[in-house]
């Protein structure tokens, strides 16, 4: 079993030794009291801090190719007319190309664990592997109501899961309805029947936007989070990315029913989806908040950093009260609550739990006074202060280098030039 010595590390406001043993953390000592001896690869901390590595419960990676396409537009018309057209071109190879770019990115900014929705899943699924980021893998179930497009999913769906037997144990299976205004009933009934027989998670979009609540109300005569009461899809099990536009009503379905809720502030503000994220009212009703970056195409980065800035300064101004999102639940939602939701150990730097850390470099100015660690690692750097990541016990970066980054950088050009054909989009 490989070892990996940690000394002298600042977590929060003490110096420690962080000793992991295999994929767990082993003991966490006071600095100076483990003997290096014996141990396989010893990390001098002294200028760095720890931190549980970030989960990113909401993500579509490959789309890391669409940075910067279909910018200034509604969410609506960004998918109908940007998104889903350059997406129709994708393959796998593609995928897993973005796919890598976007663990490159998500690694540098101290993520260990993502949250996945997208097409060709085994692109993505061979990258995080390869880069050996853990994460939960699901391909994008979109229907538009028709029911030749129903019947694919159910087979894409059952040969997905059969496959998924032979993953390594850093991959999850998980099942992805879009949202309930591109998926018909009678496939989220489907789903959710599927989900629970076979211990699946399921994860959507929900409550994303004020039209999909309009929409509701009209097709429905409720909420979209009444709707997938309605439809038995409330549970622990369920992963609800956005979960923006809710009544206290729906708050309650999704506190009662211990609802895994995923804000993804940076999407929802580029998109003009809306900023009033309920953040005390799900905690309280009994949701477990979690933060996502959501794709590229929206939030444009990666960096769980930046949205957890991002998250808490919005929380503050919509509500007048500068001490809402304290940093310590901040902290928590970005890592903890989010491998809560996956059903993963992981999320603090405490004996027993899953090797999945980060190390901050503090040789920056943004840590320098270093009264409060976190309000520097919150409101004064960004993703760019991390130096190494440990997922799994495993050293996936250090010194801030993964290897192959730049063929990575090179190669994805590459494909996204192929996806995103700008001398056509011009002529048009
Ligand atoms: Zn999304």
């Amino acid at each position: 079993m490989k070892s990996i010595l940690i000394t002298n590390v600042l977590l929060y406001k003490e110096r420690k030794d962080v000793l992991i043993e295999g994929n767990t953390i082993k003991s966490v000592e006071p600095a100076g009291s483990i003997p290096e001896q014996g141990i396989d690869k010893v990390i001098d901390g002294s200028r760095k801090a720890i931190i549980p590595g970030f989960v990113n419960a909401h993500a579509h990676s490959a789309m890391t190719l669409f940075r910067g396409v279909g910018e200034d537009v509604p969410l609506d018309q960004w998918l109908r007319e940007r998104i889903w057209p350059y997406e129709a071109k994708l393959d796998e190879e593609m995928v897993y190309w973005g796919a890598r770019l976007a663990c490159i990115e998500m690694i540098r900014t101290g993520t260990t664990t993502f949250n996945d929705m997208y097409w060709h899943l085994n692109g993505t699924k061979r990258a995080a592997e390869e880069m050996g980021m853990r994460s939960v893998q699901s391909f994008t179930w979109l229907d538009h109501f028709q029911d030749d497009v129903i019947d694919n999913n159910k087979k894409l769906l059952k040969e997905a899961h059969k496959a998924s037997a032979g993953w390594s144990s850093l991959t999850t299976f998980a099942v992805s309805p879009h949202a309930i205004y591109t998926v018909a009933e009678k496939s989220y009934r489907y789903i959710n029947s599927y989900a629970r027989d076979n211990g699946l998670m399921v994860h959507t979009h929900l409550a994303e936007t004020r039209s999909e609540m309009d929409q509701a109300e009209r097709d429905f005569g409720m909420s979209p989070t009444e709707y997938l009461n309605k439809l038995g899809l409330m549970s622990s099990n369920l992963v609800a990315a956005h979960s923006l536009w809710l009544s206290s009503d729906d708050i309650k379905i999704l506190g009662d029913n211990g609802v895994n809720t995923v804000h993804n502030p940076n999407s929802n503000l580029k998109l003009a989806s809306g900023y009033k994220f309920k953040y005390n009212e799900l905690r309280d009703a009994g949701a477990n908040v979690c933060l996502g970056t959501d794709g590229c195409a929206s939030s444009n980065n990666l960096d769980m950093i930046d949205s957890m800035k991002t998250a808490a300064l919005l929380q503050k101004v919509w509500r007048n009260d500068p001490g809402a999102i304290p940093l310590k639940e901040l902290m928590n939602v970005a890592s903890l609550n989010g491998a809560k939701a996956l059903h993963l150990n992981a999320g603090k730097i405490e004996p027993g739990y899953l090797a999945d850390v980060a190390l901050v470099d503090m040789a920056k100015p943004s840590f320098v006074p270093n009264h409060y660690f976190l309000a520097n690692l919150v409101y004064a750097a960004n993703g760019e202060c991390i130096d190494t990541v440990i997922c799994d016990g495993r050293i996936i970066m250090e010194n801030q280098q993964i290897p192959g980054q730049e063929e990575i950088y090179q190669k994805v050009q590459e494909v996204a030039d192929k996806v995103v054909d700008y001398k056509k989009r011009k002529k048009k």
